[in-house]
C-alpha cells in the first residue's frame, strides 16, 4: 500500500445502487477501484426488484475480496404504478420503497460515507442520520452531469416543452443542447418521469460532491466551467473515471471468441444496443440489410422486436441460453444463409467487453450508454452513434461533434428509421474509410490518456485521493 493510501485503508463506504444491469456495473466497478486502488471497504447495497427475472444475474466481473453486495429485498411498485410507466419513473419508484431497508442496512453497518447512484438520491438524507458525509455517484460524462444539476434552472426559465424549442438549451460554461437531444424524461415535462428527475437535479446540491466516470483530458471544457462557474453546480465534482470493465478475451472460452480468432486484425464490428436496447422490426430490417450490403464481417446481439419502448429490455434482460430465439425469423429472409461466413449472431445478452477488446474488433454500432461507450475507448474501437434512450443522445452528439470518435446517422434513429444505404454507408466508412482511421486513431489516443488517468499520480487518481482524504477528515479516521 502507498503512503496516500495508509488513511483510506480505514475507510468504510457503502454505495447504494438502482435496478438494472446498466446502473450496477458502475457502481461494482467504482468499489473494486476504491478496493483495489485505495484499500476501501465497499458494502454495495443493490436495490432489486419484482419484475427483474431472478437468472438476470449478468454481472461476470470479480468482486474484491473487500466489496460485498448486499441485495436489499425486491421493491414491489405495483400498486404505485402500472407497468407502463416510464423507466425513471419506475426507478425512482423502487429506491423510494427500499428506503426502510436501505436505512436498516446502513445501521447495521455503520459505513463512514454513503455514495447513492443517480436514481437513488432520495436516500442522501440518510447519511445525516448517520453523520456521515454523502455523494452523489453519476456513472456517466461531465456535460450530462451538468444539464441534470442545472435542469431545476431551466424548469424555473421555460414556460414550454423544451422539445417545442428551436435554439439549444444553454448550460453556461457547457456546449449547448439541441432540443431533440435532450435527456428522455426532458421530452415530455407532463410525464411523472420529468417530476423525478428534476427532483434528482434538486437533490444533488444537497449531497457533499458528485463523482463522475470521466477524465480531464476527455471533458476538459466542461469540467474546466464546473470548477471557474458555480452556476451550474456549487457543489465539488470528482471526476474519477474513466471506470470501465477491464477483460481479455478468453480464446479458450466461447465459439464467439474462438471466431474472432478466426478474423484479421480490426476487420469486424459489433452492433449492440446496450442492456436495454430493443430495435423495432422495420429497424431490425434495414440493419440487417446495411450489415449484410457493407460486406463488413460483424457480431451482432440481437433481441425479438417487441413493439414495445426502445428501453423495453432494460429491467427485464436474460442471457440468451442455448436454444432461445434459435429461428430468428424477424429477420430478412435468408440473412443468416448470405451473412453466415462473415456474420455471427448472438441472442440478447453477449460478453460485450471482452468482444471489443479483441484484436478482430475495429468497430461499433452502438446505442453509446456510457459504460459501452468507455469501453469501446478502453478497446481503441471507434463508434457508430445509435442513440435509443436515457441520456444515449447526448452521449452521441458528444462522441461525434465534440471527441471525434464516432459517425452519427443522419436522423435519430428513435424519430425514423435509418435505411439500408446509409447504414451500408456508414459501416463501410468506419471500418474502410479515412474518416473511420481518423477517429480509430482519435479512440487509441483517448484510450491511452484514460490508462494515465488512473495512474498513480494521474487527475482521476488524485481526484478520488482527495476525496477520500476528505471522507476520513470529517470522520476524524487517522492511520
Ligand atoms: N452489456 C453486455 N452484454 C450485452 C449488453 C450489454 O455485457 O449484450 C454490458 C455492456 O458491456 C455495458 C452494460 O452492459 O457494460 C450496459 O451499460 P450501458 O451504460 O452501455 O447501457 P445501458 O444498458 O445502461 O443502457
Amino acid at each position: 500500500m502507498d503512503s496516500s493510501n495508509s488513511t483510506s485503508a480505514n475507510l468504510h463506504v457503502a454505495i447504494l445502487s438502482s435496478p438494472g444491469m446498466g446502473h450496477l456495473i458502475p457502481v461494482v466497478l467504482l468499489s473494486n477501484r476504491l478496493a483495489t486502488h485505495h484499500c476501501v471497504t465497499v458494502t454495495v447495497l443493490r436495490v432489486t426488484t419484482t419484475v427483474s427475472p431472478p437468472e438476470s444475474n449478468l454481472l461476470k466481473i470479480p468482486l474484491h475480496p473487500l466489496v460485498n453486495i448486499l441485495e436489499l429485498p425486491p421493491a414491489d411498485i405495483s400498486h404505485l404504478v402500472d407497468s407502463s410507466a416510464k423507466i425513471v419513473t419506475q426507478l425512482c419508484l423502487m429506491v423510494r420503497v427500499s428506503l426502510p431497508s436501505i436505512r436498516s442496512a446502513m445501521t447495521n453497518r455503520r459505513p463512514h460515507a454513503l455514495f447513492v447512484d443517480l436514481f437513488s438520491t432520495e436516500a442522501l438524507p440518510i447519511a445525516a442520520e448517520f453523520n456521515i458525509p454523502n455523494y452523489v455517484y453519476v456513472p456517466s460524462n461531465a456535460w450530462f452531469t451538468a444539464l441534470l444539476a442545472y435542469s431545476p434552472i431551466l424548469h424555473q426559465q421555460f414556460s414550454e416543452e423544451y422539445v417545442n424549442q428551436t435554439d439549444p438549451i444553454r448550460i453556461p460554461g457547457c456546449k449547448p443542447v439541441r432540443p431533440e437531444d435532450l435527456v428522455d424524461p426532458m421530452l415530455d415535462q407532463k410525464d411523472q418521469q420529468y417530476d423525478e428527475y428534476l427532483k434528482i437535479g434538486e437533490n444533488i446540491p444537497s449531497s457533499d460532491g458528485i463523482l463522475i466516470n470521466s477524465w480531464v483530458d476527455l471533458e476538459p471544457e466542461t469540467l474546466q466551467a464546473f470548477a471557474e462557474n458555480r452556476s451550474v453546480i456549487n457543489i465539488l465534482v470528482y471526476p474519477v473515471g474513466p471506470l470501465v470493465r477491464e477483460s481479455k478475451p478468453d480464446h479458450r472460452s466461447s465459439e464467439l471468441v474462438q471466431w474472432l480468432d478466426r478474423q484479421p486484425d480490426e476487420s469486424v464490428v459489433l452492433a449492440s444496443f446496450g442492456s436495454g436496447g430493443v430495435l423495432p422490426q422495420k429497424q431490425m430490417t434495414e440493419l440487417a440489410w446495411g450489415l449484410e450490403l457493407s460486406r463488413q464481417r460483424f457480431v451482432w446481439v440481437v433481441r425479438r422486436p417487441t413493439g414495445g419502448p426502445v428501453d423495453n429490455a432494460f429491467l427485464r434482460v436474460t442471457n440468451g441460453g442455448e436454444g432461445e430465439d434459435s429461428k430468428p425469423d424477424y429477420l430478412p429472409e435468408g440473412f443468416l444463409t448470405r451473412t453466415k461466413d462473415v456474420g455471427f449472431l448472438v441472442s440478447n445478452w453477449a460478453p460485450q467487453a471482452e468482444i471489443l477488446s479483441h484484436p478482430a474488433v475495429g468497430g461499433f454500432v452502438s446505442h453509446c450508454g456510457w459504460n459501452s461507450t468507455l469501453e469501446s475507448i478502453a478497446s481503441g474501437v471507434p463508434l457508430i452513434a445509435w442513440p435509443l434512450y436515457a441520456e444515449q443522445r447526448m452521449n452521441a452528439a458528444l462522441l461525434a461533434e465534440e471527441v471525434g470518435v464516432a459517425l452519427r446517422p443522419r436522423a435519430l434513429a428513435t424519430s425514423e428509421v435509418v435505411g439500408r444505404e446509409e447504414i451500408e454507408a456508414m459501416v463501410k466508412a468506419l471500418m474502410e474509410g479515412e474518416e473511420g482511421g481518423r477517429l480509430r486513431e482519435k479512440a487509441k489516443q483517448l484510450k491511452k490518456s484514460g490508462a494515465e488517468s488512473l495512474k498513480h499520480g494521474g487527475p482521476s487518481y488524485i481526484s478520488m485521493c482527495d476525496l477520500l482524504a476528505k471522507i476520513a477528515s470529517i470522520n476524524n479516521v487517522i492511520s
